[in-house]
């Protein structure tokens, strides 16, 4: 009977759920040679495909669906945004230019 990835609980057999879960980080310092600038922090997180049972798929899958919320607002702010500079940019050059 495998156990859920994330939070340890056991998983009738054929009741889990695969999803890619965070199973690492890295944390270091890029060293180039001959660089004149100083080495950088950098890190990197590791993915894998991993059994989970449902109550954390499930919540996996309303973050999921939260973040591609957040996304598409933030497109849409941005379109709004452009709408309105497109309109008041030509109403601020044609006041501008009659002065
Ligand atoms: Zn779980």
């Amino acid at each position: 009977m495998p156990d859920c990835y994330l939070c340890g609980c056991s998983i009738a057999k054929g009741a889990g759920f695969r999803r890619t879960v965070q199973v690492g980080e890295r944390h270091g310092r890029s060293r180039k040679p001959f660089s004149l600038f100083p080495s950088r922090l950098s890190s990197s997180k590791q993915f894998a495909l991993r059994t989970v049972c449902k109550r954390c798929a499930d919540e996996m899958d309303a973050e999921e669906a939260q973040r591609s919320d957040l996304d598409l607002d933030l497109v849409k702010t941005i379109c709004v945004a452009l709408v309105l500079i497109a309109i008041v940019l030509p109403v601020i050059i044609v006041l501008s230019s009659k002065r």
